[in-house]
């Protein structure tokens, strides 16, 4: 069930708390900070990334482009990006968990077209063939342990396994709590859309300067990732402290949702 799990460390046992993360460095880029404070405080905190498989048979173009662009055209780019992700929680102090779905850019349907063939596939309606992922997403998800708070994407910037993992969270009827994507959330109006029609009371969490100097620190684990949204490791800790500063009103802060239910 939990492919590569990992808890190198930190302690394992019954989660507090548990990240769903679409990819390889979503829970931390949004929501490090929070797993910082929690696991300092001695919480048991779990980072199931479900899109952690490696990808089976030949690559798309699409992929192979991807693979190049992150620096990992040789390699099996799942497996580093799974390193990147042990890294990443073992300095936060929290369980890496591994599930072996595979990212979208992997994926294809029986007669073996890729699903997601290019850049605008990533934003578009989610295919057809994705019900079955759903449906057993949905299903292990059900099998976390119910103890455990559960917090989930928002799917703000509407990239496909976002949405998946977020509609696959609803299917089980548990109690939510919304992260805000990041970085897609520092775009203006992403959160407002991911809302949408509802109810909505948000909570800030505020960070000291040492959760987000660690949320920073374990950001630059994702090595491969960096120069998919920024110029530089610079440029990412100034983009993630001024985000912080945004959503706390000048002190450091992230941001989480629940829906309010009449
Ligand atoms: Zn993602």
């Amino acid at each position: 069930m939990q492919l590569y799990a990992t808890a190198t460390n930190c302690q394992v046992g019954r989660p507090d708390w548990i990240y769903l993360s679409p990819h390889l460095d979503d829970a931390v880029f949004s929501c490090g900070g929070q797993i910082a404070l929690q696991a300092r405080a001695g919480m048991v905190v779990w980072a199931v990334t479900v899109c952690a498989g490696s990808p089976e048979g030949p690559l798309s173009d699409f992929a192979q482009w991807l693979h190049a662009y992150w620096g990992l055209a040789e390699t099996d780019a799942p497996a580093a990006r799974r390193e990147e992700d042990r890294a990443a929680l073992a300095l936060l102090g929290a369980v890496a968990v591994h599930w072996d779905f595979r990212d979208c850019i992997y994926r294809r349907a029986p007669d073996g077209r890729a699903l997601y063939a290019d850049w605008g596939g990533l934003w578009g309606p989610r295919a057809e063939e994705d019900g079955e992922m759903l449906a057993e997403l949905t299903r292990r998800i059900v099998e976390l342990p119910s103890s455990a708070t559960l917090c989930v994407p928002l799917g703000a910037g509407r990239h496909v396994d976002h949405r998946l993992v977020r509609e696959a969270a609803e299917q089980t009827g548990r109690p939510l709590v919304y992260y805000e994507d990041y970085p897609y959330a520092g775009e203006a109006g992403e959160v407002e859309e991911a809302l949408g029609e509802g109810d909505w009371k948000p909570g800030v969490v505020a960070l000291d300067e040492a959760a987000l100097e660690a949320k920073i620190a374990a950001a630059l684990c994702y090595r491969s990732q960096i120069t998919s949204f920024w110029a530089d490791e610079a440029d990412l800790a100034a983009h993630f402290r001024a985000y912080a500063e945004g959503v706390g009103g000048g002190s450091p802060a992230e941001r989480y949702w629940r829906r309010i239910r009449s």
